[in-house]
């Protein structure tokens, strides 16, 4: 029987799980949080609009400016009055 080992490339650390060796298996957990991270809803303020798929700057409440006006157009139920 061949002893498995990691499978990446010119790594002999012996095999741990999902086809890696101890270090990189972490590794590729690791990096694969922060990816999942990154889709998260982003909690803490920044300066591109939170809105799905948009990279506007911010205008205010953490969105670009057309969709600021969008959401408060939604909270008021459409029809702003000034
Ligand atoms: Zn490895
Ligand atoms: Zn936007």
């Amino acid at each position: 029987m061949i002893a498995r080992t990691c499978s990446v490339e010119g790594c002999q650390r012996p095999y741990y799980a999902k086809g890696f060796c101890a270090h990189h298996y972490h590794k590729n957990r690791n990096s694969m949080l922060a990816a999942t991270k990154k889709t998260v809803w982003p909690a803490a303020p920044q300066k591109k609009c939170v809105a799905w798929l948009c990279d506007e700057p911010v205008y205010g409440m953490g969105v670009c400016e057309k969709h600021y006006r969008e959401w408060r157009m939604e909270e008021v139920g459409g029809g702003i009055k000034r």
